[in-house]
């Protein structure tokens, strides 16, 4: 299954979003128990107090936090986002124009990162803001078209597993605006891990991987197994190296659950 929401359509927050999936119906961000993800709401009628919010040129989104008065804190739905690559939850973007008005579904994200900001609070006193370097995640693919022309990647497994490991829990630290350039680098380092920790043999049917590449690697896809979407850094115990068709059964099997739980527990082991 896919989220449901169209880039640039227009939803109902509570009947759309909240009713199907949960989670807080008010306010920035709403981070629903039982969905593999968060919903980001940004606008002026999102009940949200970051008027700074914005897109920068290179795509990426600077999303202020929550906490309406004094200094923020990194709990709740600002360490939801902070956490939530290791945690397996997407990003999903909604802005809102008119208060009460519908949400439009800005795409996936990825935080690249955060930031405090001096901004004022709810009433315009001056406070220490938790910033967000958001990134789509549309432009952090894993699929085959970069696969098929990256240059193989020459490391020792160790050392690949330390870059991925690093890669997955880096937007856990306070950093200075990230450009998409980084976050693509992290997704790298955890696809690269994945498919060198695979050894060209699919990891759910562990058969050997259907044909070499262009630079002659084994062809293998990288999936997210927490996450609806592929794509962005996660944590290597939650991604597996698979053959196209077991990636495709993976994500529209009608035993995709049983799939993805056997998948989830060998590479856990794996991860030990
Ligand atoms: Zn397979
Ligand atoms: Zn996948």
């Amino acid at each position: 299954m896919l989220w449901p929401f169209e880039l640039h359509r227009s939803y109902h927050r509570r009947n759309d979003i909240h009713a199907r999936f949960g989670g807080q119906q008010q306010g920035g961000i709403s981070t629903p128990a039982d969905a593999p993800g968060i919903f980001i709401f940004t606008g002026h009628g999102a009940g949200h107090v970051g008027y700074q919010d914005v897109f920068e040129t290179d795509g990426s989104f600077r999303y202020t936090g929550q906490g309406q008065l004094g200094d923020m804190r990194m709990i709740s739905g600002n360490r939801a986002i902070r956490d939530h690559v290791q945690n397996g939850k997407d990003l999903l973007l909604f802005q809102q124009t008119k208060k009460g008005g519908p949400v439009r579904f800005e795409g996936l994200y990825v935080c690249g990162g955060w930031e405090i900001e001096q901004q004022p609070d709810m009433d315009g006193q001056p406070r220490q803001a938790i910033v967000f370097t958001l990134v789509p995640q549309s432009g952090l693919s894993i699929e085959g078209e970069d696969l098929a022309t990256d240059a193989p990647v020459d490391l020792p497994l160790a050392e690949l597993r330390e870059r991925a490991l690093k890669a997955a829990l880096a937007s856990n630290e306070a950093s200075p605006r990230i450009a998409l350039a980084n976050v693509r680098a992290r997704s790298k380092a955890v696809r690269d891990y994945v498919l060198a920790r695979a050894a060209g043999a699919c990891e759910a049917c562990r058969s050997p991987a259907p044909f070499l590449t262009g630079t002659g690697q084994p062809y293998l896809e990288a999936h997210h197994i927490h996450k609806l979407s592929d794509g962005g850094p996660d944590h290597p115990a939650s991604v597996a190296a698979l053959c196209p068709n077991c990636h495709r059964q993976a994500h529209f099997g009608v035993d995709q659950v049983i799939l993805n739980n056997e998948l989830l527990a060998r590479v856990k082991e794996l991860e030990k």
